[in-house]
């Protein structure tokens, strides 16, 4: 099934909710379509899509996510994931509950589950034409809304009301947005170089600026205010943010170890890849792990440049020490890719910006539930949580809530009393079987329960 929820052209909305509380009804409502079947039997597969829809003059998208919805079992299933798909590329989350049935159990693991996006969710109570639903609003409330907006998808009561909540929401979306129609626009990737003196960064700077085929903007539809210097790289651009005290040497006056990790913490802010320059010919000092480990827990895709690769006499035995200090320093630096090279005489260069395009690609990498819960059930297997209040800890499943970098829910029966020791070793896990190393990632564990809800 072809499914492209990646391309947007307008802030996009998903109804969520249990099958028969009203979803497609509300769909065709809101997109005007009358010819579309609305099926009052529940779990019919159809392929998910995206329409557009107006509120007033202002177009937003609407998914159709009619028989993949959310299912109220704890393993993904194929439409699970589908549904968990449409919710993640979304803006703005209607969570639909029927007011004629109330709040049941499954609403409840559902808004669980849906909050878990971190993503705006307006509730909406359906129906309301057959039942004055106040009592659904306040068990609504329990769920730990502060509202919930009454409709009834069939008569278009309440409709207003929906797209005043909306509305706010669609567009701070919207600003978020990269807008731009412009086919020429393409996205930059800010990238810096960062080190302790004498590493070789400006003579790395130097030579790539020298070596490469350098784009000297502002190209056509470029339109960021400063481009600094810019590569294009497989079709990708790249651009080096600049490091203070690296260019500018001659001028400094403050020390330099200070400034380097000052200028580098706000040269790293900036950017979406860090290269850190060490002296091969040096050990790799606490202050490289330092810078390290800073760049990983910012989020940034991190590599390390092994400079002054000419100087080493033993190759070999550099690559193997290197490999062994990486193996045991902090467990975020852990397996970062290296690059040797020589800056100064331009060996090894050539790697630096395609190793950088394929490690920003796996920053912004989703992957799909189905995938993490083959994953995941091996790591369980293997390794299965502890016991805790004479009860074995269970996970139910995972779900990727979000890139750059890549953060993953983990649902669980208890997840206050999962050890951060068996978060790690899902973390370890995850860098080795999808080849995350270099990246930040972050493991959340969740309760399917809402922490919100009233106890019955
Ligand atoms: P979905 O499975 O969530 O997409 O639900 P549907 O849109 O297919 O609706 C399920 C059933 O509820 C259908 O029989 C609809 O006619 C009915 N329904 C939907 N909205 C309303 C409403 O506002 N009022 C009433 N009374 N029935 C509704
Ligand atoms: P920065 O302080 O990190 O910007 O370091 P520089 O680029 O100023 O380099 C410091 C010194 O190392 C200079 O004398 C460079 O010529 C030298 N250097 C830089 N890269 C290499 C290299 O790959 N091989 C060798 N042999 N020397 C290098």
């Amino acid at each position: 099934m072809a499914l492209s929820f990646d391309k947007k052209k307008h802030p996009r909305v998903v109804i969520a909710g249990r099958p028969n509380v009203g979803k497609s009804t509300l769909f065709n409502r809101l997109t005007g379509r009358k010819d579309a079947i609305v099926d009052a039997q529940a779990g019919v597969t159809r392929d998910s899509r995206v329409f557009e829809a107006k509120m007033g003059d202002f177009p937003y998208e609407l998914v159709d996510t009619a028989g993949i919805e959310l299912g109220e079992e704890g393993i993904a299933s194929r439409l699970n994931v589908l549904a968990e798909e449409a919710v993640a590329s979304s803006d703005v989350i209607l969570f639909m509950v029927d007011g004629k049935d109330g709040v049941t159990s499954a609403d409840e693991e559902l808004s669980a589950r849906i909050r878990a996006f971190n993503k705006p969710i307006i509730p909406v109570v359906n129906k309301s034409d057959v039942k004055v639903s106040a009592d659904t609003v306040y068990e609504v409330y329990g769920l730990g809304f502060e509202y919930a907006v009454s409709i009834s998808s069939a008569h278009g009561q309440g409709i207003d009301e929906l797209y005043m909540h909306l509305q706010p929401l669609l567009e701070a979306a919207l600003a978020e947005m990269d807008t731009s129609d412009d086919e020429d626009e393409r996205y930059v990737l800010p990238m810096c170089i960062i080190g302790r003196p004498n590493a070789g960064k400006s003579t790395l700077v130097n030579k790539l600026l020298n070596s490469n085929r350098m784009l000297t903007g502002p190209e056509a539809g470029l339109t960021r205010e400063s481009i600094g210097s810019l590569w294009e790289v497989d079709g990708h651009l790249v651009e080096l943010v600049d490091t203070p005290g690296v260019r500018k040497k001659g001028k400094v006056t403050e020390d330099l170890e200070q400034m380097s990790v000052t200028g580098a913490m706000s040269a790293m802010a900036k950017s979406e890849a860090v290269i850190l320059m060490i002296d091969a010919t040096q050990a790799f000092e606490k202050q490289d792990a330092i810078l390290a480990s800073h760049a990983v827990e910012k989020g940034k895709p991190l590599i390390i440049g092994l400079n002054k690769w000419d100087l080493v006499e033993d190759k070999n035995q550099a690559i193997a020490d290197i490999k062994h200090r990486l193996e045991h320093s902090f467990s975020q630096v852990k397996g970062v890719p290296f690059i040797t090279m020589s800056a100064l005489k331009g060996k090894g260069i050539e790697n630096i910006l395609p190793t950088v395009l394929d490690l920003h690609q796996k920053w912004q990498m989703r992957i799909s539930t189905a995938q993490l819960n083959r994953f995941i059930e091996g790591m369980v297997e293997t390794n299965p949580p502890p016991m805790r209040k004479n009860r074995r800890m269970k996970i139910k499943y995972m779900s990727q809530i979000d890139s750059e970098p890549p953060t993953f829910a983990l649902f669980c029966n208890m997840p206050e009393e999962l050890p951060s020791s068996y978060v790690r070793y899902i973390q370890n896990g995850l860098r080795e079987a999808f080849d995350l190393y270099g990246i930040a990632l972050h493991v959340k564990p969740m309760g399917s329960r809402n922490p919100y809800a009233k106890k019955k």
